[in-house]
């Protein structure tokens, strides 16, 4: 029989998605036939962001062998307990999306049921002190979750903050000390197989020339190969997301980092603030049709509170994603494959998945179709609920105070998520679908800071008296308090394990 297996991996491009291909893939083919190469330009250089991750990131690099404090301490890391959403409901207004659930299930019907009967029979709590992951954020408070815990009410999870570079170059030395082969340099021209049009080699300046069976392509936004070369299409959301551009600049740290992301509203679109231990990352995302680029720049300047590093840099991009993902021998990972704002950190988690669906789906080289569909269909999907739920955020605001947000409001719902809603309103039901990054308590945090909420609730609850709630739900808000009483603040933990011996 002969031999199809893939000889040659090549992935174009070092940033964040190619040196975590290369350091997960390298781990995962470790010691068979299969070679891998990376080739990346210092002088093209990254997109240079990406520093807010969700917990996924954590399973992710513990695969590699990689605990969180080598983690933290390689890139002046913080701990990130959920997202705090500053002036997105309306001005002056704040929650935060934790990573955890919300309340303690009774009798096996979910806590939002009980937690809305409290409150329709007159006793409204917020729904954040039920929860530990986002009492402890608010504190400025962090602990890592207990490993057995007793009751929903200490589930929660957490990510990290971390510095983008410093992340690529750790993912570099894990895959450079298995065995990947990185070469330095710029690609000038990508050759196709006349018979198939498939990727046959990449010409280097200097006349060096790359050949492989399989290319990944990390290239960036331009998708070197799987747009400039293959032409595979672009599907783009910007008429259900408006924000397209983004200025974006360090600052010096000043005062204890927050254990969360702030994201604050702005006239245009929203401005990020992420700690790190040696600095902030911050960013303005807007939409070019509601502001200019000299006027955004001007809001970011007067919002951030530190001395900026260096003048902001402005990044453009087009919200959606690519038609195929995969594409005759090319596979698009990281901004190649498309793109979603960072308003939930996900584009790195999509990185994640994208990887495991390589390693799932990984071809011979006769390139069965069905791979490439179904690869194609399980990212067609996925992509599309992350946009689903970003759309949510800013359909569901209730300023009307810029034509942008006004704008927002007005958009038309894809089918997709306007069942959701409806289910979630009718009754408070939650659906989720195969392939969704973001469970039920994501949803429930994200419904509940907007104020939409169920007009009813489980029928199930209809012979309980809503009195006999009061108790036990104090209880819950009780023992979420205490714990949180007990946890030592966010900066004392980095001080304990981060700081180098
Ligand atoms: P890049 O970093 O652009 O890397 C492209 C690589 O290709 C570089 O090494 C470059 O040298 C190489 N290359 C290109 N052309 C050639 C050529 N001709 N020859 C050789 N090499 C070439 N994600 C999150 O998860 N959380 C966030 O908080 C977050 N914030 C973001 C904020 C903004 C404004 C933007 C735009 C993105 C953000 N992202 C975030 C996304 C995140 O930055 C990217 O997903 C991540 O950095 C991966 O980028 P990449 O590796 O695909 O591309």
């Amino acid at each position: 029989m002969q031999d199809h297996r893939i000889r040659k991996l090549v992935i174009v491009g070092g940033g964040t998605a190619g040196w975590m291909a290369a350091a997960a893939l390298r781990r995962h083919f470790h010691g068979g036939p299969l070679e891998i190469t990376l080739v990346e330009s210092e002088e093209i250089g990254t997109v240079g962001v990406g520093e807010a991750t969700i917990p996924t990131i954590r399973g992710f690099y513990q695969q590699l062998g990689l605990s969180d404090i080598e983690v933290m301490r390689a890139t002046q890391a913080t701990c990130k307990l959920g997202i705090r959403f500053n002036g997105w409901l309306r001005e002056g207004q704040s929650f935060i999306h934790p990573f955890g659930h919300f309340g303690q299930d009774l009798r096996g019907v979910p806590f939002h049921h009980y937690w809305r009967k409290l409150a329709q029979a007159g006793e409204p709590t917020d729904i954040a002190d039920y929860c530990l992951g986002a009492s402890l954020a608010a504190a400025g408070k962090f602990m890592a979750p207990p490993r057995n815990p007793t009751s929903t009410l200490s589930v929660f999870d957490w990510a990290l903050h971390f510095d983008a570079g410093l992340f690529a170059q750790l993912m570099r030395r894990v895959a450079e000390d298995n065995g990947v082969r990185r070469i330095e340099g710029k690609i000038t021209k990508v050759n196709l197989r006349p018979e198939d049009g498939f990727v046959a080699w990449l010409d280097l300046e200097g006349g060096a020339r790359v050949e492989g069976d399989l290319f990944i392509d990390c290239s960036g936004f331009r998708g070197l190969l799987i747009e400039e070369a293959l032409h595979t299409g672009y599907e783009s959301w910007s008429d259900l997301l408006f924000c397209d551009r983004a200025w974006a600049v360090q600052s010096e740290g000043q005062g204890d980092p927050p254990p969360y992301t702030d994201v604050t509203a702005h006239s245009a679109g929203w401005r990020w603030r992420i700690p790190l231990q040696h600095r902030y990352g911050n960013g303005y995302v807007f939409s070019s049709r509601h502001i200019s680029d000299e006027d955004a720049l001007a809001e970011l300047k007067a919002a951030v509170p530190d001395p900026l590093l260096h003048e902001p840099r402005l990044i453009r991009f087009n919200p959606g994603r690519r038609e195929q993902v995969w594409n005759k021998n090319v596979i698009a990972l990281g901004l190649a494959s498309g793109f979603l704002e960072p308003l939930e950190s996900t584009s790195i988690a999509l990185i994640e998945t994208g990887i495991e669906k390589i390693k799932a789906l990984f071809p011979d080289r006769d390139f069965a179709p069905e791979l490439a569909d179904e690869f194609n269909d399980w990212s067609r999907r996925e992509m599309e609920r992350v946009r689903d739920f970003i759309i949510l955020h800013y359909w569901a605001n209730k300023r009307r105070d810029t034509a942008f947000w006004r704008d927002c409001n007005a958009v038309t719902l894809p089918d997709t998520l306007q069942r959701k809603i409806d289910l979630f309103l009718g009754r408070g039901h939650f659906v989720r679908y195969r392939w969704e990054m973001f469970a039920p308590p994501s949803w429930m945090a994200i419904y509940a800071g907007f104020e939409l909420l169920p007009s009813a609730v489980d029928p199930s609850l209809d012979g309980v008296d809503p009195k006999a709630l009061s108790a036990p739900l104090a209880e819950m808000r009780k023992a979420v308090r205490e714990v949180v009483a007990s946890a030592p603040p966010h900066q004392a933990f980095l001080d304990q394990y981060c700081r180098p011996a």
